[in-house]
Parts: C-alpha cells; sequence; structure tokens
C-alpha cells in the first residue's frame, strides 16, 4: 500500500536513516533535511516517514498528516529564517517533481523572484 516503504525510494531511504541528510527538524510522522542543491539560503525539504507519491496522494490520505507537514515547515521557517517563506510541492513530472516521495519544499532566507515556468 501507499504506507509501506518502498525500497528503491530515496526519501524512505533517508527517513530509515540508511542514507545520510542534514536533518534539520523531527518528529514522530516527519523529518525535515536541507536539500542537497539548496536554490536559497533556507531551502528545507519536509517528508513524511509513511511512503505516499506525491502531495495529492497524502491530502486524500492523510489530510492530517499534510497539515503537520504544513506545520512543521513552518516551524522550520521561523527557526532557520525569519519566519518569511514559500513552501513549495511538486506534483507529477510536468511540475517538476523528480522524487516520488511527497516532500515540500521550504524556500526562505532571501528576497524570492517569482518565474514558476
Ligand atoms: P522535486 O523536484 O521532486 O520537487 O524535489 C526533489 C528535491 O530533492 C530536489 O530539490 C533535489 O535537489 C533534492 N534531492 C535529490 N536527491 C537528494 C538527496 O540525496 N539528498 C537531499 N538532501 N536532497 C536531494
Ligand atoms: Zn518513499
Amino acid at each position: 500500500t501507499g504506507n509501506q516503504p518502498a525500497s528503491d525510494c530515496l526519501f524512505c531511504k533517508i527517513v530509515a536513516g540508511e542514507l545520510p541528510a542534514d536533518v534539520v527538524a523531527s518528529t514522530e510522522r516527519i523529518v525535515a533535511f536541507r536539500d542537497i542543491d539548496p536554490k536559497a539560503p533556507v531551502h528545507v525539504l519536509v517528508v513524511p516517514r509513511e511512503h505516499h507519491g506525491d502531495v495529492s496522494v497524502l491530502a486524500a490520505a492523510d489530510p492530517e498528516l499534510l497539515a503537520e507537514v504544513v506545520e512543521v515547515a513552518d516551524r522550520v521557517a521561523h527557526d532557520l529564517a525569519d519566519g518569511q517563506y514559500r513552501f513549495i510541492f511538486n506534483s507529477g513530472p510536468r511540475a517538476g517533481q523528480s522524487v516520488f516521495h511527497v516532500h515540500g519544499h521550504v524556500i526562505a532566507g532571501a528576497q524570492l523572484g517569482w518565474s514558476p515556468a
């Protein structure tokens, strides 16, 4: 099912501690770690420990967990930056999704431009 660890999933391996990551926040259900290729001074990925493919699947399966993802994102933005931030889900390859384990991008720490495409 969507809740089982996917053996070939990069973020399941990070959640399991099988691959290293620079973790900045952690709860029972969520891990947040720095993006390996940051697009801003603060660029953190907020990742539910459970495997769900994208935010659309997560929203349908567990809206409370999605709400907790947003709470952790907000806390990270206040802890690591000034609390002003963008929170982005890429959902689907055409939207730029490349890792198919749901994650939100916290982008902060700079004046941000806006060029989504
Ligand atoms: P997406 O394009 O799926 O929305 O975002 C995937 C993000 O994961 C990208 O910003 C990429 O830089 C990041 N990423 C890919 N591989 C790794 C990794 O091994 N470790 C970390 N920390 N980030 C990764
Ligand atoms: Zn996964």
